[in-house]
């Protein structure tokens, strides 16, 4: 189905290239984001491994189950780690088609959020195709949860994404957000939030060989009940924001935007893909659908703008 005014897919006008370090390996990794046709999809290629180019699809069936980061592979031994934010990006600036050629384990972790991936896809430049974008509209609640965690997908307007946080330390504490997934607020509310870790867990990831490239410079470190990072918080709420920054990337391996609302309370990323298969295992549950231009306008209005 394709008419006049529909809304339509876009990828990058011109590749663009970063280089830095993986937040768990350590490991330094060159990055290039290239234009491609309609209805690719996002798809990583590693350049460095055997048989390379080995591509893999950005799609949840290729993701494994994994607490610290979001991981995709091609079951044959290839993985590429810490995929979320930049995947959190690509929705957020809306890229429906791009080919990521990656030398190294692990997408660079740059400075812990999604603003220079957002900076990088900007400078490229986006441009529309002649293809309506698809989205993955869902029709019927689905809920997922594990012990204190959960996540669930609801029928919505436009994309909106709630989250609920509650830690016992007091430099976090309990913290919600709502925000719409459209470019401009994505942009401003959501992008520049950081990823987090403790001080005292820091020990044990290294042990674990994890955690390896991570410094004050690319994680709000908490010791206790403070934030060691010198310049302090970029929103005062940065915590839950970094996590809905999350859930936005891992959702986009539905293999299109989502029209629906997300509501996660301390949701992973391991019960975040438990929400996206629980979701595409009942066809009851979702459908494909284009959009007209008004339709999608009307859409982005309905859900609660980013609460400040
Ligand atoms: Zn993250």
């Amino acid at each position: 189905m394709f008419h006049k005014g529909a809304v339509l897919q876009k990828t990058l006008k011109a590749p663009i290239h970063c280089t830095g370090i993986g937040l768990h390996s350590g490991i330094k990794a060159a990055m290039t984001l290239r234009p491609a046709p309609a209805n690719t999809g996002v798809v990583f290629r590693r350049l460095d491994v055997e048989g390379a180019p080995v591509e893999i699809q950005a799609d949840w069936q290729n993701s494994v189950e994994s607490a610290l980061c979001t991981v995709l592979t091609d079951g044959n031994g290839t993985t590429i780690m810490t995929i979320e934010h930049l995947m959190s990006a690509l929705a957020g600036c809306s890229v429906d088609n791009v080919i990521i050629d990656i030398i190294g384990p692990e997408v660079p972790i740059m400075d812990g959020s999604a603003a220079p991936f957002v900076f990088l896809i900007e400078c490229a430049g986006t441009i529309e195709q002649l293809a309506p974008r698809r989205f993955v509209k869902v029709l019927k609640s689905i809920h997922v949860e594990q012990g204190q965690a959960s996540a669930a997908l609801e029928p919505g307007d436009g994309f909106s994404v709630d989250f609920t946080i509650d830690f016992a330390s007091k430099a976090i504490a309990r913290q919600t957000t709502t925000v719409a997934v459209e470019p401009g607020s994505f942009k401003t509310e959501i992008s520049r939030a950081r990823t987090f870790g403790f001080l005292a867990e820091v020990d044990q990831l290294r042990a674990a060989g994890r955690a390896l490239g991570g410094s004050l410079d690319n994680v709000i470190v908490i010791d206790g009940d403070k934030v060691m990072n010198e310049g302090g918080l970029r929103y005062p709420d940065e915590f839950v924001r970094h996590k809905a920054l999350d859930a936005i990337g891992d959702l986009y391996l539905a293999g299109s935007p989502i029209l629906g609302r997300f509501a996660g309370v301390r949701s992973s990323h391991a019960l975040n893909r438990r929400a996206l298969e629980a979701l595409f295992r009942d066809d009851s549950a979702w459908c494909y659908v284009t959009l007209a231009e008004a339709e999608a306008l009307d859409a982005w209005q309905e859900p609660a703008r980013a609460s400040a």
